[in-house]
């Protein structure tokens, strides 16, 4: 008798625009390394979704699997866990994608806080790839199509959370019965890390990154540059601590919370140099990503290893999409050779 799986199902992603980093780390993969141990993990490298607004550039899409999948090996993201798989190697979520869009209104996508701040990012203005436009659409194909539960996900993930639970009410009650569950966002901590220029959020397209594969030397360059507080001019001189993003760097990386709530008293009263403070968050990430890139060029020197890897991941996870694409169309009343 086959072993019914009943740990509460996980999926998460990436889109393939680029090497993770540390906004990464903590909005989402510290939280699937804990997930990977008592729930069904699927990771998904999300290339399909990376097309939407790199489609002038299919090549880096592509490229990137490989560099992600050395990520999440390098951090810990153990292939025996958690299923890591690759979107467009699943038709079944294209397909899901087609059925979800009769679900949805364009101005209902129009309206996407995440989208619109996107698409003034990237200079779309009224030129806006309709692929751009419905990706939330396809991220709940994603979601739904692995029947998750839990979805890790930094805080400009909320609204593609809610839109993929719009779009099952709406296709449960046209099933009449419940066809597909909702799903909860699971936030970490620190939901949102700024990017070195301390203005937006972290991200790989927006060029204000950390790689968690970046070098000594890009480490404490990126630290050299960062954003303090302009009007501390000298050491002597009181600081503003909010909003500065050493801090707000040190208050995610640095687990001595103590030692730096004092340093923050410190900074306020004046006597503490943005130079000393520098020094402590670059001792802090080296120490964080040392291993973490010597982990990743040992995985680096095995490529065969991360195709398998990919391989039997998007295999398994074909079987999960197919039967529950087959499962919708069934419960929609749709036409379908098999049944026949
Ligand atoms: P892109 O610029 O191509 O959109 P990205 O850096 O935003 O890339 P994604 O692949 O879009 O990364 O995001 C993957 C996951 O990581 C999402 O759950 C997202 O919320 C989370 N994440 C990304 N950047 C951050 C960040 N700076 N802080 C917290 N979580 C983040
Ligand atoms: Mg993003």
């Amino acid at each position: 008798m086959p072993i019914i799986d009943t740990r509460p199902i996980v999926l998460t992603g990436d889109r393939t625009t680029g090497p993770l980093h540390l906004g990464h780390y903590v909005g989402s993969l510290k939280s699937r390394l804990v997930l990977q141990d008592d729930h069904r993990q699927f990771i998904l490298l999300a290339d399909a979704q990376a097309l939407t607004d790199n489609a002038d550039d299919p090549g880096r899409v592509g490229r990137n699997i490989m560099e992600v999948a050395l990520d999440y090996l390098a951090v810990g993201i153990d292939p025996e866990k958690s299923v890591i798989c690759v979107q467009s190697c699943l038709p079944a979520l294209c397909e899901l994608t087609m059925l979800f869009l009769n679900y949805v209104t364009v101005s209902r996508l129009e309206r996407n806080p995440t989208v619109k701040q996107e698409i003034v990012q990237r200079g779309f203005q009224r030129d806006i790839p309709a692929g751009f436009l419905c990706y939330p659409v396809a991220q709940a194909a994603d979601i739904t199509a692995f029947k998750a539960a839990v979805v890790p996900v930094g805080e400009d993930q909320l609204p593609m959370i809610e839109q993929s639970n719009e779009i099952v009410r709406r296709l449960n009650r046209q099933a009449g019965r419940e066809v597909l569950p909702e799903a909860r966002a699971l936030i970490s901590s620190v939901g949102r890390l700024p990017g070195i220029d301390g203005r937006s959020k972290m991200s790989k397209s927006a060029g204000n990154a950390i790689a968690l594969s970046a070098t000594p030397a890009q480490i404490a360059e990126a630290v050299q540059g960062m954003f303090t507080d302009p009007d501390h001019l000298r050491v002597s001189d009181p600081g503003r601590v909010e909003g500065n993003v050493v801090f707000t760097y040190l208050d995610a990386f640095d687990e001595n919370h103590d030692e730096i709530e004092e340093l923050k008293a410190h900074y306020r009263r004046g006597g503490l140099g943005d130079a000393a403070l520098k020094r402590r968050l670059d001792d802090c990430l080296q120490a964080l990503l040392g291993p973490i890139r010597e982990r990743r060029a040992e995985f680096a020197r095995r490529p065969d290893f991360v195709m398998d890897v990919l391989r039997a991941g998007t295999g398994r996870a074909s079987k999960v999409t197919e039967t529950t694409l087959d499962e919708v169309k069934s419960a929609l009343g749709m036409f379908g050779l098999r049944q026949a």
